[in-house]
């Protein structure tokens, strides 16, 4: 028998949002954030394009996609660094600071991959619980000792929606000391509308232990291909990049990336779409009696406590999926018109029932 990582009895498993379909054939998606839309023409002229390339190695250090991030922030090509999605850039950054005893800081609930990397990196996973479905940035600044390397602030955070605020964050990075990175996990970025909910972008500038964490996944519509990035200063870019598995970004996922912020402008359109909706169901689901945390991303959050998993199953019934996270609550994300009135109808039957 092989023997493993001890740590490998242990590890909480990843589990993606599934998909589900009623008895009469409904299927509706809402349970990974995923952008309802699929991809622009444009985008899928251009792979089919690179479709006839596949048979040679992607470009390893993915020149092209890394100059047109650093013109499209404004920022050196030496800032970027990229990976197979940014759970991908997360596990890589966690590479660079882990070894036994280094401690990691984040909130909780929040992405559920950081537990899991954590615990595969083999650092010490320090929890901060939210309070009122957000980050405590007091607690997790007083929770920061002299082990720990990195902090992870998602913002919005998955999966309460809730976003922390231009003057208790920046209050937050004063009190972080300079040998510890402070990852601003921003992958719901796009779909921020309250305007003092800052753009990580602005603290980085003039804070190097300060990195910013993007995705093509979500408003840019690209979560099958896996591509996600970091911005941050040199030496932290260069150590992700010496972590990443060689050709990790594959050709599709580097075409698909440079196709799509050209056509930035018609996807930030459908990110508006989106945002609407999210304001028409956030409103329903008051208007039925649920408590709904004000969110700033593409999804939202009902702690429902020990009824989660019949929540889930009632949606379920009628051919969506949402994400439970037993026993705190469900995660919804924002689809379709038709797909959001079928949730808000199976809500509003689970609320009466
Ligand atoms: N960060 C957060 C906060 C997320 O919610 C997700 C996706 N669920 C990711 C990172 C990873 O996305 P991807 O790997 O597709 O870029």
């Amino acid at each position: 028998m092989p023997r493993f990582r001890t740590i490998l009895d242990t590890v909480p498993a990843y589990k993606p949002g599934r998909a589900v379909v009623s008895a009469d054939g409904r299927s509706y998606k809402l349970s990974s954030n995923e952008t309802p839309y699929e991809p622009l023409p444009s985008v899928v002229e251009a792979l089919a394009v690179g479709a006839r390339e596949v048979h040679r190695y992607p470009d390893p250090a993915a020149v092209r996609l890394t100059e047109a991030l650093a013109a499209r922030y404004d920022v050196p090509t030496s800032h970027v660094a990229l990976g197979a999605g940014s759970v991908t850039v997360a596990q890589q950054l966690l590479q660079t600071v882990g070894e036994p005893g280094v401690e990691v800081v984040y909130a909780w609930r929040s992405f559920e991959a950081y537990p899991l990397l954590s615990d595969l990196a083999g650092v010490t996973s320090v929890r901060v619980p939210l309070v009122d479905e957000t980050h405590d940035l007091d607690a997790m600044a007083a929770a920061i000792t002299d082990r720990t390397r990195l902090v992870f602030v998602c913002n919005p955070n998955n999966p309460t929606g809730t976003a922390v605020r231009r003057a208790e964050l920046e209050a937050f990075l004063d009190r972080v000391p300079e040998n510890v990175l402070i990852v601003l996990d921003e992958a719901y970025r796009e779909y921020v509308r309250d305007a003092d909910v800052p753009d990580g972008l602005t603290f980085y500038r003039d804070r190097p232990n300060v990195a910013v964490l993007r995705t093509f996944s979500k408003a840019y519509g690209l979560a099958g291909l896996r591509v996600g990035y970091l911005i941050g200063h040199e030496p932290v870019a260069a150590a992700v990049r010496k972590v990443m598995v060689p050709f990790a970004v594959n050709s599709l996922a580097q075409i698909a990336a440079i196709a799509s912020l050209k056509a930035e402008a018609e996807l930030l359109e459908r990110v508006d779409t989106v945002v609407k909706e999210r304001t028409r169901v956030r409103e329903a689901l008051l208007a039925q009696g649920w408590e709904v945390p004000p969110t700033e991303a593409n999804f939202v959050w009902l702690r429902l406590g020990e009824d989660t998993t019949a929540f889930a199953e009632r949606c379920a019934a009628d051919g969506v999926a949402v994400r439970p996270y037993p026993p705190d609550g469900a995660r919804i994300s924002i689809g379709t018109p038709e797909a959001n009135d079928t949730f808000l109808n199976a809500a509003a039957a689970f609320k009466s029932r």
